[in-house]
């Protein structure tokens, strides 16, 4: 029944001179996330962005329909979509498909209920259509109700059972029933790229979706401690990796061996002193590979308070590692908040699982909350090959495309 989806898209439409950039990028998105899953053309006018079946077919399916609807509300940079009926921009060709449109679902809700209300939603952006909004509302209302049963059918502006939109360009007229949210955000891309340190956990895949909606292309990192934990803790990092890359065109995991380093930090440096020094080791490395692949900055989990190596004072210390940017974007959020997020976005079943972290298998019994940066410089000093340790991380680590 239905000829195209409709897209609207809100944030990038106020973005002045970016705005052209921001709609190829959109664009782009949207064909790469349905290369392979549904055979359409995107089309696009001046602040709308259409979806039509492949040239030969008339109607998308049902089953594409679902598979459009699963894509869209993953595209970041999308506020809303509508699957429509598209039809020229003419005032009988817009009654006749409005009375096909809403018949099917006017009359199943008839079916259901002894009365039905609904509203008309005209708009008309093309200023030349010889109607008004209003006058289309009225003759859209006349042809609906004469479609199924009158004398059952309320019309209720505010809080109706069923709406009909009518939406007016110089190009087409389209016709729906069904507006879905989008994720909003940037697309894609917009912005840059970074790398994500993810861990297993609950937060750094959330932190992942937070980066990839204010434009950021992913890259993910995760460090493990092979042998001492199992090949199933990295194919849970892969398993939330490839869950994030459906909102993007696939970001690649690098995964890194920190053993070695554990091992010596673990013989040689003050044991409470060790989880800030993991992590230090963790941003140098991960320093090294943003640059390699290309990306900006580095981007975390960490939210201040949550752990003995996210106090104000050792989050200072761990920062001052290194000297790429670092964003946190969950800085300022509660537990019960990331745990909502991570159900929203799909990765939350993952995340609980049990497998054992690359941090907790060297953990000590009782992490400092305050290092000094000097005291952190300190310790490192007791390992004579640190730097070389760091470097050979770096060049055995091994990426894949979850
Ligand atoms: P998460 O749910 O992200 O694991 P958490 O509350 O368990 O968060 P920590 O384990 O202290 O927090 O880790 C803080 C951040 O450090 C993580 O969000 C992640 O960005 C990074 N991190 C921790 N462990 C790893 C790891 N093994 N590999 C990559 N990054 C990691
Ligand atoms: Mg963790």
């Amino acid at each position: 029944m239905y000829n195209a989806v409709i897209c609207r898209y809100h944030e990038i439409a106020i973005k002045g001179n970016n705005r052209r950039e921001f709609e190829r990028q959109l664009i782009g998105n949207m064909h790469s996330m349905m290369r392979g899953k549904v055979e359409c053309r995107i089309r696009q006018i001046r602040g709308r962005i259409w979806i039509e079946p492949a040239a030969g077919a008339a109607f998308f399916t049902a089953a594409e329909q679902q598979t459009l609807a699963g894509i869209l509300s993953r595209c970041f940079g999308l506020e809303s979509f509508s699957p429509a009926r598209l039809v020229p921009p003419d005032m009988e060709e817009i009654k006749a498909a409005a009375a096909e449109v809403a018949r099917p679902v006017f009359a199943a809700a008839q079916a259901e209920k002894t009365r039905v209300s609904f509203r008309i939603r005209a708009r008309r952006s093309d200023k030349e259509f010889p109607f008004r909004s209003r006058d289309i509302e009225i003759a859209l209302a006349e042809v609906v109700a004469k479609s199924v049963d009158a004398d059952r059918l309320d019309v209720d502006l505010d809080d109706p059972d069923l709406s009909l939109g009518c939406e007016v360009r110089e190009e087409f007229a389209a016709l729906f029933l069904e507006t879905f949210r989008g994720p909003g955000g940037l697309p894609v891309g917009c912005n840059g790229k970074v790398l994500v340190l993810l861990s297993g956990g609950i937060d750094s895949p959330v932190c992942a979706y937070r980066m990839m909606k204010r434009g950021c292309a992913v890259d993910f990192l995760t460090f493990h401690s092979s042998p001492y934990t199992p090949p199933e803790s990295e194919e849970k990092v892969r398993e939330l990796a490839a869950c994030l890359n459906r909102y993007q065109f696939p970001g690649t995991l690098h995964l890194c061996n920190l053993a070695p380093l554990q091992k010596q930090i673990r013989d040689l440096c003050t044991e409470r002193d060790r989880t800030v020094l993991y992590r230090r080791a963790m941003l140098r490395i991960a320093e090294k590979i943003a640059t390699q692949c290309g990306a900006g900055a580095l981007a975390t989990g960490e939210a201040v308070g949550q752990v003995a190596s996210q106090t104000l004072r050792n989050l200072a210390t761990i920062n001052a590692a290194v000297r790429i940017l670092i964003l946190r974007p969950l800085c300022g959020s509660d537990k019960s908040e990331l745990i909502r997020m991570a159900e929203e976005i799909g990765t939350y079943p993952i995340s609980i699982r049990k497998a054992p972290d690359s941090c907790t298998v060297f953990a000590p019994a009782s992490p400092a909350t305050s290092v000094p940066e000097s005291v952190a410089t300190a310790e490192e000093a007791k390992i004579p090959d640190y730097d070389r340790l760091l470097d050979e991380i770096t060049a055995a680590a091994v990426t894949c495309r979850p």
